[in-house]
């Protein structure tokens, strides 16, 4: 063996997945990253992702578990929480005391949802007041088009869900920002200040009603509401309704190689998830896939992991398959089971090379990554997988033919985040993060590679089929 020969046998360097797939798999890939950006464009927000995830799953013969007394190996239940938090499952031939198999991701995204009492005029404008949602760089949310979903229920009891700014005719929303001639002081700030929260107001009006009444725009906009929807102003306080870039996805590059998009993080997981799941027949494990919302804000309240969502739905399941729920078998379920923690991570930025450690980084084009721990300022709000677990992790990846890569974040001082792997852990099963790095996190436009999105999906079957 040649020196280089023996160097390359012992070391480890990152691989393109450009340098290793066939072109069988590129196929697969394109078919795939055509179908997720169609995906995007129709599920902007999480209540949108529970929608097409139940459409996915029931044209893939999955039944509402509520609809289902008993279960038995190899059929394929859902059950949704609140229309923002979805399970679905494939009963395996195994014992489900043995452990089931969980892709977990999040389908809520930063974006900004409106405030209770939003509507006001102010110099001949109506505008709506926001309250951002998730960790954002405010400045990135002015002079974009918007649109604005959500549910909002009338005084009669009517639920009326709103979708405007998506389709071609219709108008978009946007948050207008200084003239650069005029912002001397804005530009002096530092950038946490230049653009603040309350300066992020969508410019909704500008025709008044010909009459001496109030705030002319404002009643028009009101009268206009009314006549539409029914909507007067006092629903606007039990609605819940998300300002999200108007934008569709996009494939971006000369060579078409990557995807930018709103609400990637973490879509792109939750898609490849799901898809993972669609392909999934007779499992010897129980397969389990979970979307969950309020990931961005600390995966708090009853549709967050933090809710007792998932133990009560798989307490249903046990009771499904065995006439019962005992308890030990729950625990025993608990123990044996496995979780993916499908989230994204960042992927190197060559504009911004200064925020990362190379060694420690993930490089978009070079597969799925495995994080084994996340967090900030020594690794607080983390899960850190086991050894035990990152080698079965990774067996299965290289068994299967993924191309994956493992990194944190960034530069330890720079910062870091969290992923709901800390919750899953809580439950008492080992749990690991994998996912797709992304360029551009949190912004209005993310961007992800199709290789890694591949090398996700592929990585979720691969866990389903031989954990
Ligand atoms: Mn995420
Ligand atoms: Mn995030």
């Amino acid at each position: 063996m040649s020196d280089k020969e023996e160097f390359d046998k012992l070391s480890y360097k990152r691989r393109n997945v450009y340098e290793v797939i066939t072109d069988n798999e590129r196929a697969e890939m394109n078919a795939l990253c055509t179908d997720y950006r169609a995906f995007l464009d129709a599920a902007k927000t999480e209540r949108e992702c529970v929608e097409k995830a139940v459409e996915m799953a029931v044209n893939a013969g999955f039944k509402p578990l509520d609809s289902v007394t008993a279960l038995k190996a190899g059929d394929k239940v859902y059950a949704v929480n609140r229309g923002k938090n979805i399970l679905m499952a494939v009963i395996g031939t195994e014992d489900i005391s043995n452990g089931v198999n969980l892709c977990g991701a999040h389908i809520d995204s930063p974006r900004l949802d409106l405030k209770p009492n939003p509507l006001y005029e102010s110099d001949g404008i109506a505008l709506l007041k926001t309250h951002y949602y998730g960790g954002i760089k405010k400045y990135q949310w002015t002079a974009i088009p918007l649109a604005l979903h959500g549910v909002i229920f009338t005084r009669e009891g009517k639920k009326i869900t709103l979708n405007i700014g998506e389709a071609e005719d219709d108008p978009v929303f946007t948050i207008t920002d200084l003239l650069p001639h005029l912002a001397k002081d804005q530009m002096s700030k530092r950038m946490t200040e230049g653009v603040e929260a309350e300066n992020l107001n969508v410019l909704f009006a500008g025709e008044p009603v010909k009459s001496d009444v109030g705030d002319k725009v404002k009643f028009a906009v009101l009268k206009l509401l009314n006549t539409r929807c029914g909507i007067r102003e006092i629903d606007f306080q039990n609605a819940e309704i998300e300002i999200v870039p108007a934008f569709k996805a996009k494939n971006v590059g000369i060579d078409e190689s990557f995807i930018g998009a709103y609400g990637q993080d973490d879509r792109v997981c939750a898609y490849t998830t799901l898809r993972g799941i669609l392909n999934v027949n007779d499992p010897k494990k129980t397969a389990v896939a979970l979307l969950v919302d309020k990931e961005e804000i600390g995966s708090c309240g009853n549709t967050g992991m933090l809710s007792a969502f998932f133990p009560m739905t798989m307490a249903e399941i046990i009771e499904k398959l065995d006439g019962k729920c005992a308890m030990t078998t729950y625990n025993k379920m608990i123990n044996h089971s496995a979780c993916l923690s499908s989230d994204v991570s960042a992927a190197v930025d060559p504009s911004y090379e200064g925020a990362y450690e190379k060694n420690n980084s993930t490089y978009a084009g070079c597969g799925m990554c495995i994080m084994k721990y996340t967090g900030a300022r020594g690794k607080s709000g983390s899960s850190d997988a086991s050894a035990e677990f990152m080698y079965a992790v990774e067996k299965i990846m290289d068994d299967n033919g993924v191309v994956w890569q493992s990194g944190e974040l960034g530069k330890v001082d720079q910062g870091g985040g969290g992923t709901i792997a800390q919750y899953v852990a809580n439950l008492n099963m080992d749990v690991v993060d994998c996912g797709v790095p992304v360029l551009s996190m949190h912004a209005p436009f993310e961007v992800t590679a199709k290789t890694d999105i591949y090398m996700a999906y592929r990585s979720y079957i691969a866990f389903y089929k031989d954990r």
